[in-house]
């Protein structure tokens, strides 16, 4: 079975581009392990971030994918990738070289505390709903709606599309 699956990918420490470039390459690039395949990347975003202690703003980025994985595969994946960009926590909510969250995986609708899905804050994240708008303009987040009719609720928080940035591509290998 073959389902969409949506990561949000975010930076806020060192090479952020080189982050999420990375990050990219290690879930879809070649000699990536099977099981996700890109089917868009979006533009790149600058965020201020939510929460927290003082930190710098984020880097965003959106990669929608086909993927043949159950849900704890992908979250594996996700987490693995996370760990290979050495991420810090130190600090809840604090800054991190590399965050990949599961937006959704299909219409999969789960409460698992570990995985919930979808994501329990997608719909009131602008630095989420606006790359994902841009990779995929009919994109429907299940139980909300319509990505473009969420983003009218969130249209006072700042998020940057950063065209001077280089695009992150899907296909080159790391
Ligand atoms: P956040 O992304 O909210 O800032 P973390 O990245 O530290 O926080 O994630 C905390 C926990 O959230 C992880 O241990 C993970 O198991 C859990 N989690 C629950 N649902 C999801 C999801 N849809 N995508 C990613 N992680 C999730
Ligand atoms: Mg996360």
């Amino acid at each position: 079975m073959v389902r969409t699956a949506v990561l949000a990918l975010g930076s806020n420490m060192g090479d952020r581009m080189a982050t999420l470039q990375g990050a990219v390459d290690a879930l879809v690039g070649p000699g990536a392990a099977p099981g996700l395949r890109a089917a868009a990347v979006s533009p790149v975003y600058e965020t201020a971030p939510v929460g927290g202690p003082e930190q710098g703003p984020y880097l965003n980025a959106v990669l929608v994918a086909d993927c043949t994985l159950a849900p704890h595969e992908l979250l594996a994946r996700t987490q693995e990738v996370e760990k290979r960009f050495h991420r810090v926590r130190e600090v809840r909510w604090g800054p991190r070289t590399l965050d990949v969250d599961i937006i959704a995986l299909g219409d999969e609708l789960s409460g698992d505390p570990d995985l919930t899905l979808p994501h329990p804050r997608a719909h009131e994240r602008a630095f989420v709903l606006r790359p994902w708008a841009d990779a995929d303009p009919g994109a429907v987040l299940p139980g909300r709606g319509p990505v473009a009719d969420l983003l009218a609720a969130v249209a006072d928080q700042g998020a940057d599309r950063r065209d001077d940035l280089e695009r992150v591509r899907p296909g080159r290998g790391a």
